[in-house]
């Protein structure tokens, strides 16, 4: 366990804001995360697991511990003819994992390459890209409940996963820290090819038969020239979700903006798409200040040049304000404010 007090938090957050906390504390098992938890004075201080720091953004000094979760490992729990149950440490990077993975030609979470953060965090907002989301995969986590330091195993059934959303960005926000994360892989995967976008790509290639590992360097390859590199530009990936809105209010949007971009959900209702909103409000590449909406990706805001995070939630806000002037339509943030 590593403890300091007073740092930056600057190299901890990928929009690279220079905040303070109180006392930082990393730690490596779930035995020293429970010691902590049971230890004056940090268990009565305010307390927030950080894992890669990809989707959150602090808007002022934390006055309290950041516990920095560097829980390491992979292990195969079980496994039959047709499919492997892993269980990776919720410290982990989710991309090594994928790696892990996608090297075994484990399939199932070859569509979520490159996705930045650790494994533990992956759950909390049941991470998804190119027509995957985690709770696929999901078979159960380990974690600790604050309140009295007892261990629990979630099932999927138990974590109400959604779009980008789970019972830990809910009920048990900040109220419970995963060790320990294990999913269901295929041995022979599934080759997904629900994106169009990555269908095209692949297409495009010529391949005889498309392995896991072309869908994952082809995503990597799209993710690279699309999203803005964290290390040189300071962002936390989408900051808004795509928003809902019911049939009727979908028909009427289309009828008065022609070109909307939404799709049918389950639910009878459309998700529309939050970057086509922005972009039609004219934000893409617009700044406030130091923080900036991204010139490819109006979906992303970046730090453009030492913001402060009150400077990006100030232009966030100005966003929402305008995308509900315009459509009617509220905008919600993916990314978690601290
Ligand atoms: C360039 C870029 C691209 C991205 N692309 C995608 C994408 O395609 N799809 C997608 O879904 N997301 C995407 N994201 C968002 C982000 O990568 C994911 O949400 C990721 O899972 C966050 O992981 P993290 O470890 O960085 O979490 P952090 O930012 O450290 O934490 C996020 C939240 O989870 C809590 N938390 C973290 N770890 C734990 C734990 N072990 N137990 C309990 N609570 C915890 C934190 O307190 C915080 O509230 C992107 C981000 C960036 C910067």
């Amino acid at each position: 366990m590593i403890i300091k007090e007073n740092i930056s938090l600057k190299e901890f957050n990928t929009f690279h804001l220079d905040v303070k906390t109180k006392i930082f504390i990393e730690i490596f098992s779930e035995d020293e995360l429970r010691e902590i938890l049971n230890q004056e004075p940090y268990c009565t201080l305010p307390k927030i697991m950080l894992g890669g720091g990809s989707n959150i953004l602090f808007t002022e000094d934390f006055e309290g511990s950041v516990i920095k979760n560097s829980i390491p490992g992979i292990k195969i729990k079980d496994e039959n003819e047709r499919e492997v149950y892993i269980e990776a440490g919720s410290g982990l990077k989710w991309n090594d994992l994928v790696n892990y993975c996608v090297e075994k030609n484990y399939g199932g979470i070859e569509n979520l390459s490159l996705i930045p953060g650790t494994v533990g965090a992956a759950p909390i907002q049941n991470i998804g890209a190119y027509g995957q989301e985690l709770k696929d995969v999901f078979y159960s986590l380990n974690g600790v409940t604050l309140e009295d330091l007892s261990l629990k195993t979630y099932s999927s059934n138990e974590c109400n996963f959604d779009y980008r959303d789970s019972i830990f960005k809910g009920k048990l926000k900040g109220k419970f820290y995963i060790t320990s994360v294990t999913i269901k892989l295929q041995k022979t995967p599934v080759i997904n090819l629900n994106y169009s976008a990555l269908k095209d790509e692949l297409q495009k290639m010529n391949l005889k038969a498309i392995t896991i590992r072309d869908v994952s360097e082809v995503i990597s390859n799209i993710r690279r020239a699309k999203l803005p590199n964290p290390e040189i530009l300071g962002n936390a990936g989408s900051f808004f979700k795509n928003p809902e809105v019911t049939e009727a209010d979908y028909l009427k949007l289309n009828k008065e903006f022609g070109e909307l971009n939404g799709y049918k959900i389950a639910n009878g209702n459309y998700k529309i798409s939050a970057a086509w909103l922005i972009d039609s409000c004219g934000w893409k590449g617009k700044s406030l200040g130091n923080a900036g909406v991204h010139s490819k990706q109006p979906l992303v805001l970046v730090n453009l040049n030492n913001a402060s995070g009150s400077e990006i939630l100030e232009l966030s806000s100005q966003i929402k304000k305008s995308v509900f002037e315009k459509f009617g339509v509220t905008l919600y943030e993916e990314v978690n404010i601290v």
